[in-house]
């Protein structure tokens, strides 16, 4: 099976001093080869990162549809495949509610990153109104059946795309899912996977996010369909992040 896939979404923090942290997490990256280690730091210190490392993957958090253009503040999934970026992050709960995201739009953008030769790693999440109304699994439905590109061939989509669940009220809460609704989850995210792509769906790398850290992230890892996990708090140090590491290896 495929390694377990952890990365780090570092969102609006940091400063060129984060580099070393980045720097940090190289070096260790070395002694999990069986991992396979990412970092999305914010655009302006993308570049740098993607200079300093050499043993993990660097990608950015989010994408234009287009490939270039009048869209002042926007940047394309090909200048980030320029500048070395491996993947990208899309539909994020934080752009869904900070930029009005929407699935349509998240489906455009990752298309335009599968173009690009980038990785995707599509967010998905209910809110906890949504699961206190028990309409968690619907709504991640609806999300992956109107953000996925569905137009992919399933051996892009095996190779280069990944879905993270991350439950809106698991996000910088500190109060992660339960391990069982997690697996639930993640069960229903495949079977929508597979219903788009195939057999192939099997390939496609499920991840967890929501207040992971070194503590909590051996259960959710060895959980099973849990392909990996998408951290925030806890990827903004080498300290915090390579427990996390260390628990999927
Ligand atoms: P936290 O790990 O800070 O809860 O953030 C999760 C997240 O949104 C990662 O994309």
């Amino acid at each position: 099976s495929q390694r377990p896939y952890i990365v780090g979404n570092w969102k609006m923090n940091g400063s060129r001093a984060m580099l070393s942290e980045a720097r940090a997490v190289d070096r260790a990256a070395q002694r999990y080869p069986d991992v396979e280690i990412a970092l999305a730091p914010p655009f302006p210190f993308l570049g740098s990162v993607r200079e300093a490392v050499t043993a993990i993957g660097v990608g950015g958090q989010d994408c234009h549809t287009a490939a270039k253009g009048a869209h002042t503040g926007d940047v394309s999934a090909a200048m980030l495949a320029d500048i070395g970026a491996d993947f990208v992050i899309l539909g994020h709960s934080e752009r869904r509610r900070d930029h009005g995201e929407d699935d349509a739009l998240v489906r455009a953008k990752a298309e335009a990153a599968l173009a690009a030769g980038l990785g995707v790693i599509i967010c998905v999440g209910e809110t906890l109104e949504e699961r206190d109304a028990g309409t968690a699994e619907a709504v991640v439905s609806r999300q992956i059946e109107g953000s996925v590109p569905a137009g992919e061939s399933a051996a892009v989509a095996a190779s280069r795309l990944a879905v993270a669940y991350e439950p809106v009220w698991a996000i910088g809460t500190g109060r992660v899912a339960a391990v069982e609704d997690v697996i639930a989850m993640h069960v229903a995210v495949r079977v929508r996977l597979a219903a788009i792509f195939g057999e192939e769906a099997e390939k496609i790398r499920i991840l967890y996010g929501g207040s992971v850290n070194g503590e909590n992230a051996a259960s959710l890892l060895a959980a099973p369909g849990v392909g990996g996990a998408l951290v925030g708090g806890a990827s903004l140090t080498a300290d915090a992040f390579l427990p996390i590491v260390a628990a999927a290896a």
